[in-house]
């Protein structure tokens, strides 16, 4: 089974609960008609462009997944990586344990993915993975494998905890991304380790305007040997804190890398929803949905989303009340534009927004193989 069966029901049972009772205060448009309040934006759309009127679920935000970064502090320097550059100030700080478990009892997200920075260099990780699976969370523990060995005993196999590694392409390919020499390698000890020892273990890969989706196909099949879990992809988006904007796609770019993904899904257990590979191969639209995935770091509760920055909030309510949601997303900001990215669109193919007939079935019986 791609998930465990508590985590499909639960999500569903939350999802539910917040459909039918979701916060009022968090459901306010604040964007006022005229588009003044957002520098960037290019016109406010009150309709998805082709004279449809927004999916009300539109209007039901609440979040799904916690973006948790503890610190931002890395061993490596990924080329495609904004955090080493936009919390270059902040490099040395990080979050306490009671700081992270406060976040994550104040947006309530079921499950969190714990980011960075490399959150296997944060000292208290193992204390904090348990403090959080004591609360039922489900964990995405997500590293570039370096120290899963060095770290694995501070860690118990539980079926709510999923160590998720870093892997863009094969040893060369990724090395390069991540621009050092053996860290493919490593990561690849590292998954093999965590494997032998009980632990759930996914990868995750981002792709870039060079990727080749073939040598994504040569490394899940190399994969195959050590029974990874689940292969999760997103393609990269170039926003303002990464100066390289060479490596990234555009709209069209993310389309024609995604045109045969269907065939690697039939192939491999990938942990991206069919309906969220669907709109990055141009089958359907989604809307932004960041509210979904909030990310809290050291700075605070920071919004609109995992990629833009337009401000810190200390509260999850401030970041929930005080965004205005609704400026954001393809054709309301223009640094929005290209963004297909999996913190953005995954949470819409969660909550059925601009379902097509057959997506239920489709998505409970993908979750379930
Ligand atoms: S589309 Fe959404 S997720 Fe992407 S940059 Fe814009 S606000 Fe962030």
């Amino acid at each position: 089974m791609r998930f465990p069966l508590s985590m499909t029901a639960g999500m569903a049972g939350y999802i539910l609960k917040n459909k039918l009772r979701p916060r009022p205060e968090w459901q306010k448009d604040l964007a006022p008609k005229d588009g003044a309040s957002n520098p960037f934006r290019i016109l406010h759309q009150p309709h998805t462009g082709n004279g449809v009127a927004h999916h009300p679920m539109i209007h039901k935000r609440f979040p799904l997944v916690l973006m948790l970064e503890p610190l931002h502090a890395c061993n490596l320097t990924c080329t495609g990586c904004g955090r080493i550059r936009e919390y270059e100030d902040s490099i040395t700080q990080r979050l306490s344990v009671d700081q992270c478990l406060k976040a994550l009892d104040e947006c309530g997200a079921p499950i969190v993915s714990i980011c960075g920075g490399e959150p296997l260099l944060y000292p208290e990780i193992g204390r904090m993975c348990a403090e959080m699976l004591a609360r039922n969370k489900h964990i995405y523990l997500c590293t570039n494998g370096m120290f899963v060995k060095k770290r694995l005993h501070e860690f118990k196999p539980d079926p709510r905890f999923f160590i998720n590694i870093h892997l863009d392409g094969m040893e060369q390919s990724h090395d390069l991304a991540v621009e050092r020499k053996g860290v493919f390698q490593q990561a690849i000890e590292g998954l093999r380790a965590a494997k032998e020892k009980g632990f759930k273990v996914t990868t995750n890969t981002t792709v870039y305007k060079e990727t080749d989706m073939r040598e994504l196909e040569q490394l899940f099949e190399y994969l195959e040997q050590f029974d990874v879990d689940a292969h999760m992809l997103s393609p990269a988006y170039g926003y303002s804190a990464v100066n390289d904007r060479e490596i990234f796609l555009t709209r069209d770019d993310v389309r024609e890398k995604f045109k045969d993904i269907d065939r690697l899904a039939r192939r491999f257990r990938l942990s991206t929803t069919p309906t969220y590979l669907g709109f990055l191969k141009g089958d359907r639209e989604l809307p932004c949905t960041a509210w979904g995935n909030p990310t809290y770091n050291v700075k605070g509760w920071k919004g609109p989303c995992y990629l833009i920055t337009d401000a810190h909030y200390e509260t999850f309510e401030e970041l929930m009340t005080r965004t205005p949601w609704e400026s954001y997303g393809h054709g309301n900001d223009s640094r929005c534009e290209h963004c297909m990215a999996h913190c953005g669109f995954e949470p819409s193919a969660a909550l059925g927004i601009n379902a097509q007939p057959g997506d239920n079935w489709k998505l409970l019986t993908w979750a379930l193989k």
